[in-house]
């Protein structure tokens, strides 16, 4: 251990020598490599929590280096996957601890698999199916995980403890958590760093165990008309609720709720998901392309083809993105004309 690296914790009483220790003992898993779990690794690493693992479906693309705070220019021209970036940025922060980038988009036997030895799920994610994904494994799991969303100059935060809180789903029929999404509403960088900070600080205090310390309310703010809350909401515990009542059937963690084909809000882009797993020959995909015309770029991670007004990214395991369109229909008709 480096002298005096987390001197500043164990200044800080509420922390101390024993709390920081205990952070060396935790692992947290940050689902999203965005805006927000750029900024939440970057504070969970340099705060020395002890493994961090940090799962991302996309690569970095211009319009994200206004706020996602662990990517530069490079990352953007060389179109490199966010976990891969991340955990490239993060290991250079601090190389004490376990710092482990997965490419991969989250689905149930995923998220069952990421979570077998976890303490604490963060959330920053920006898709409501990952959301509610988290907010299933955690009752089932009992790991307590920290929400945060953000859009425009508005944000919200608050920290769910299985067995003590009501869950995400509980709280949906009563609080408005608004649909817009970043792409088509916009945000400025201070409303995710507002989000960040609170979801860090609630994400410190229940890894040293000081729950007495956690706000125990959804706080939400806008910072361009200047209004904070912060509001209580124990009372909207359902206990019919399909997540966390005493009937539960965990609704998000079967597939069949999930579609194999995914329009990317606001994006102009279709996600599309294999009917199996297949471990993609990537150089070689590039060749066949190639083939068709359309201009063919390759990192060690993804292919993307560029044609007649449209791009197709494909990763290694399978998956592709079609930029360019919002229809489905299309964007699966190119998908089995180009790829099979
Ligand atoms: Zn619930």
């Amino acid at each position: 251990m480096k002298s005096g690296r987390y001197s500043r914790h164990e200044l800080f009483l509420p922390i101390g020598k024993e709390g920081q220790k205990r952070l060396g003992e935790k692992h947290v898993l940050i689902i999203g490599a965005g805006a927000l779990g750029t900024g939440n690794a970057e504070i969970m690493t340099r705060a020395g929590v002890g493994k961090i693992t940090i799962v991302d479906r996309d690569y970095v693309e211009w319009s994200n280096l206004q706020r996602q705070q662990l990517y530069g220019e490079a990352e953007a021209i060389n179109r490199m996957p966010k976990a891969a970036a991340a955990e490239q940025k993060l290991r250079a922060m601090n190389s004490q601890i376990e710092i482990n980038g997965l490419i991969m988009d989250v689905m149930p036997d995923e998220i069952t698999k990421l979570t077998e030895d976890v303490d604490l799920i963060m959330d920053s994610t920006d898709n409501f199916d990952i959301r509610m994904m988290i907010n299933d494994i955690s009752q089932k799991r009992e790991i307590p995980w920290v929400y945060g969303a953000c859009v425009g100059s508005y944000g919200l935060s608050y920290a769910i403890r299985p067995g003590i809180t009501p869950c995400l789903s509980c709280l949906l029929e009563t609080v408005p958590m608004g649909g817009a999404t970043c792409d088509t509403a916009g945000i400025i960088a201070p409303t995710v760093q507002m989000v960040i900070s609170y979801q860090s600080a609630e994400a410190l205090k229940l890894l040293v165990g000081a729950e007495e310390a956690l706000s125990g309310k959804l706080v939400s703010f806008d910072l361009w008309t200047n209004q904070h809350t912060a509001v209580r909401v124990d009372a909207v515990k359902k206990q019919d609720c399909l997540s966390c009542g005493d009937d539960r059937t965990y609704p998000y963690l079967s597939v069949s709720n999930l579609s194999r084909t995914a329009v990317m809000c606001g994006r102009d882009t279709v996600q599309i998901r294999p009917p199996v797993q297949v471990e993609r020959d990537l150089p070689q995909l590039a060749e066949t392309l190639a083939q068709h015309g359309g201009k063919v770029e390759r990192n060690p991670y993804l292919v993307s083809f560029a044609f007649d007004h449209r791009r197709m990214v494909i990763f290694q395991d399978g998956r592709v993105l079609v930029h360019g369109t919002k229809d489905v229909t299309e964007a699966r008709s190119l998908y089995h004309r180009y790829l099979g």
